[in-house]
């Protein structure tokens, strides 16, 4: 579901696809829901959460044990709760193994960098926040997916909280589901912006919130001109945090979420990496996000990161890489300077296995760095004959997932089979994922000499 993307920056530079977007038809809370949640927010920098079941239990489950942050940072307010392991999971129980009917937590309104998933809370600098409830989705059993419909009523007084496209004071009702959602809770106002809906912390330097203000809507129209334009009304948050760290942990996350795309600077100095590199990582990272959300839009969902992720990520990156090079000539030489890393780190990593083992090595980012390459050499291949290039095969495979073909290997080697991309080519990039090749070098120079020459071409 997850993925990570190493920044040019030192700091960490994670991107997270999130999957679909979920049934359009959302229930009022249910009230016969065998779980739910209150979520109290306090004037200290902390919540005070709530689950409430329907009988009691003996254990709340929860999907993802994120890295040791619920037993840190989720402190029960009675005694005798314990949080215990569950294969990638764990859970709440009470140690002496007894029932109960509600769990009660105090927990701090602050950022924290999680393995492979989004951050529970995304502070702003004027002290709104954004929660991520699908980091509160839990399970009255185990295995729990974590996706299940989670009734949340959020309380807040004298703040706004901005929820599934509404805004309103003091408090609300919803129902998460899926991967869940951001909730925005805080009293910034949302910049008046055309197609989408902006909330830009206030802390960030204004030449880049003046930059962040274009960006995005900048990559949509781009996208728009080939697939149409997105059936929803997409959010876009960016908070800042540049508090120092006790641990000196600095980070940059960004991410999507269904119709969302939000991205946090945290930790010492992070206006500074706001700024860094000009605004071409920024906007790289707008354009791959806007992408994904064109992907969501038109398949209606997205594929699970454990298969092949080169395609959906690959892709991402791509379009992006295509969005930037027709802006100009230093947004040329960027691209083509990240399509030259994406090459050295490629061949690095081929080296040791297949791009379909990427993920099981634990080297993620391989699927981004290939990925570019194999679909930016794919465009090379058609855009004498089409103009359109990869687009041309996005559009053909949106449509064959859309109409229930899997978004896998499969599915990408026919949409670009009947679009015409040549044959060894796709041998090519046959070996690139499942190897057969001596060493990857030559292949892999041969895609990378493509990419370079369709983003030159824009
Ligand atoms: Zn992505």
């Amino acid at each position: 579901m997850q993925a990570f993307l190493k920044a040019t920056l030192a700091a960490l530079f994670i991107c997270l696809a999130a999957p679909p977007c979920a049934a359009t038809a959302r229930p009022t809370p249910d009230a016969a829901a065998p779980i739910a949640l209150d979520i109290a927010v306090q004037r200290d920098e902390t919540v005070v959460v709530t689950y409430r079941a329907k009988a009691p239990i003996k254990a709340l489950h929860f999907a993802q044990a994120l890295g040791g942050y619920r037993p840190e940072d989720w402190h029960p307010q009675s005694a005798g709760f314990r949080w215990t392991q569950e294969g990638p999971g764990e859970r709440i129980e009470r140690v002496d193994g007894g029932t109960f009917r509600s769990v009660r937590f105090t927990l701090p309104v602050r950022y924290r960098a999680l393995p492979k998933s989004y951050a529970p809370f995304s502070p702003f600098s004027d002290g709104s926040f954004l929660i991520h409830s699908g980091q509160f989705h839990a399970c009255l059993r185990a295995p729990c997916e974590g996706t299940g419909a989670m009734p949340m009523r959020i309380a807040a007084a004298g703040k706004t909280i901005g929820v599934e496209g509404r805004r309103g004071p003091d408090q609300t009702r919803f129902v998460s589901r899926d991967e869940g959602t951001s909730i925005f809770v805080g009293t910034l106002k949302p910049e008046a912006a055309d197609g989408f809906i902006a909330v830009i912390d206030p802390g960030l330097p204004p030449t880049a919130r003046e930059h962040l203000r274009g960006s995005l809507p900048r990559a949509m129209d781009t996208f728009a001109r080939f697939y149409g334009p997105l059936s929803f009304r997409p959010e876009l948050y960016v908070s800042i945090d540049a508090r120092v760290r006790a641990d000196g942990h600095v980070s940059n996350q960004g991410g999507t979420l269904p119709g969302q795309i939000f991205m946090h600077f945290d930790g010492e100095n992070a206006r500074e990496r706001v700024t860094a590199e000009q605004p071409f990582w920024l906007d790289w990272f707008f354009a791959h996000e806007a992408a994904h959300l064109f992907q969501q839009d038109r398949i209606g969902k997205l594929a699970s990161d454990e298969t092949a992720a080169w395609i959906h990520e690959g892709g991402a990156d791509a379009m992006a890489a295509l969005a930037l090079a027709r802006r100009g000539k230093e947004d040329r030489a960027y691209v083509a300077s990240r399509v030259r890393s994406a090459e050295t780190a490629c061949v690095k990593g081929l080296t040791k296995a297949p791009l379909d083992r990427a993920t099981a090595d634990g080297n993620f980012d391989l699927h981004y760095q290939c990925g570019l390459l194999i679909w930016l050499a794919l465009d090379e291949s058609l855009r004498t004959a089409n103009a359109d290039g990869l687009h041309a095969v996005n559009k053909t495979l949106f449509a064959r997932v859309k109409a229930g073909a899997p978004w896998d290997e499969a599915a990408f080697i026919a949409a670009a089979q009947s679009n015409g991309v040549p044959q060894p080519l796709l041998q090519r990039i046959a070996r690139v994922v499942h190897g057969g090749y001596a060493g990857p070098q030559d292949d892999v120079a041969a895609l990378g000499n493509a990419a370079v020459a369709t983003v030159s071409r824009e």
